[in-house]
């Protein structure tokens, strides 16, 4: 049983990194091993899978603790079992060490297709177990993409339009994989039941039909846009949700959409990976929001009001107190980011600027100033 790998020597960063230096590594490694820039080369496509792995967990702040909880005891590979932070539930997969990664993708659900019903017979997920076997029904690939997201739709939730090659009814035979005209007849391999039962130690094993795909009728004559198969692939626009407080790194599955199966298996998944563009205004801290107000010295240092605009578009106004130093940070509770339940704030941080000319009014006010401090203009 393979091991959880330690997510810090995966993503070449020691284990007291910043948030954001993990944050700028990862982004450093994911174009360099983007499935997009290196389309030939599989140990990439592992690679990447391997770092945004990683990434989704010691990536966001509250896992990232969680998990050094876990490292510290020599936990590692314990991830899977719980089960109560896995969406979707019981996808741990039967290979053990993968099901550990899977457990923070999201399962916004397929757009059809057997994908549910195959996966709880198969243990579905990361699809190791399926591929193992060298015979019967065979899981698709799945398939990974990546998706830029604008940062308020990432903060915010919501979705973002992607073309992508999904997998969809067969518009010839609606589904039944028989050409037009064509009649339904009992599968000859398994006589109508949907299941054939083969040998396995001494056991008889159930499993799909791999003739008729489960449905235990097969067609006279084979549809001949889709050969039968009921279904076909198509490029189509795809709306993606995406999860609110979603970031770089999150990761989505569409499940049944990725690779077809082989023998009556189940197809893949596809697996999109977010990256989340900058904000010209906002940065993100975990759920916190971090914003730059510039103020000027004599906002500084004899205290004002100013105005901030919130993620929502709201305003808020923060009290600068006299003598406020530059980089001083200012708390708005609750106008951060929500995410699970949990809430992050708004931190404004003041930009002490100094002006670049002055009025000649400004400029005696000025060495007034000075010169009461003690200095000669
Ligand atoms: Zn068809
Ligand atoms: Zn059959």
């Amino acid at each position: 049983m393979a091991q959880t790998k330690d997510y810090y020597n995966v993503l070449g960063v020691s284990a007291t990194a910043t948030q954001d230096e993990i944050k700028k590594q990862y982004r450093k490694l994911a174009k360099k091993y983007h499935p997009d820039t290196n389309s030939n080369d599989p140990k990439a496509a592992e690679r990447f899978k391997e770092i945004s792995e990683a990434y989704q967990t010691v990536g966001d702040a509250e896992k990232r603790k969680q998990y050094d909880q876990m490292r510290q005891l020599g936990a590692f590979g314990g991830f899977g079992g719980g089960g109560a932070r896995t969406a979707g539930g019981g996808r741990g997969g039967p290979a053990g060490g993968p099901g550990a990664i899977n457990m923070d993708d999201i399962d916004i659900g397929g757009l059809g297709g057997l994908g549910d019903l195959f996966g709880s017979m198969f243990g579905g997920g990361s699809g190791g177990g399926a591929r193992s076997r060298p015979r019967g029904p065979q899981r698709g690939q799945d398939v990974e993409a990546s998706l830029e997201v604008p940062f308020r739709t990432a903060a915010l939730g919501g979705t973002v339009p992607v073309q992508l090659e999904v997998t969809e009814e067969c518009p010839t035979c609606h589904g039944s994989g028989g050409a037009p005209g064509s009649k339904m007849q009992t599968c000859p391999e398994c006589h109508g039941r949907g299941t054939v039962s083969f040998g396995q130690g001494g056991f008889a094993v159930n499993r799909p039909c791999p003739n008729c795909l489960g449905k235990g009728q097969v067609p006279t004559e084979r549809c001949p846009t889709c050969n039968g198969a009921g279904d076909v692939r198509t490029r189509k626009t795809v709306e993606i949700k995406v999860p609110a407080g979603a970031d770089t790194g999150t990761r989505v599955r569409l499940r049944g959409q990725g690779g077809k199966g082989a023998s009556g298996g189940p197809p893949g998944d596809i697996i999109i990976t977010f990256t989340v563009q900058d904000d010209r205004f906002f940065t993100r801290d975990g759920l916190d929001l971090i914003a730059h107000v510039p103020i000027n010295i004599a906002q500084a240092t004899l205290g004002s009001r100013v105005s901030v605009k919130t993620l929502d578009g709201k305003k808020v106004a923060i009290r600068i107190p006299p003598g406020t130093p530059n980089g001083k940070r200012f708390r708005v509770r609750g106008q951060g980011i929500s995410r699970d339940g949990s809430q992050g704030d708004l931190i404004v941080e003041a930009d002490v600027t100094v002006p670049e000319s002055l009025t000649p009014e400004q400029e005696t006010a000025m060495k007034a100033f000075a010169e009461a401090g003690g200095l000669k203009y």
